[in-house]
């Protein structure tokens, strides 16, 4: 069971009850769950409520493009590549290796690249 937050601005620190907090990102305003102050209006968050809204700013892009880097578009036969950051790679596709196949679109003036799973192999070799 989690224990209430209290807010110790005060002279006898106060109660927090919970409630939804705004949470502002670059890429825009996650409502999460949190504690208010009664008296001051002061949002505390407790370590699994911070996890948690983390996670969904991530699942939801509100973090803005993280770990950029600038990379060079190369000319490769009549394509232009790019190579990527080996550390970001093994971040997010822990088991990639050359030759393997991703999935390269367009998510409204973004280009995002994933790996394709294994069973979808089958479905290239069907077509
Ligand atoms: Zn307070």
């Amino acid at each position: 069971m989690r224990r209430t937050p209290m807010c110790h601005r005060h002279a006898s620190p106060v109660r927090c009850l919970p409630a939804v907090v705004d949470l502002e990102y670059p890429g825009g305003t996650l409502p999460a769950e949190g504690y208010r102050c009664p008296r001051c209006g002061h949002e505390l968050f407790d370590a699994e409520q911070v996890e948690q809204a983390q996670k969904r700013a991530r699942e939801l892009g509100l973090h803005g493009i993280e770990r950029s880097s600038r990379r060079k578009l190369r000319q490769v036969g009549s394509s232009l590549s790019v190579t990527l950051d080996p550390e970001l790679l093994r971040e997010l596709f822990p088991h990639a290796k050359a030759g393997d196949e991703v999935e390269v679109g367009r998510e409204g003036s973004r280009i995002v690249i994933r790996p394709v799973r294994a069973h979808s192999k089958r479905d290239r070799s069907a077509a």
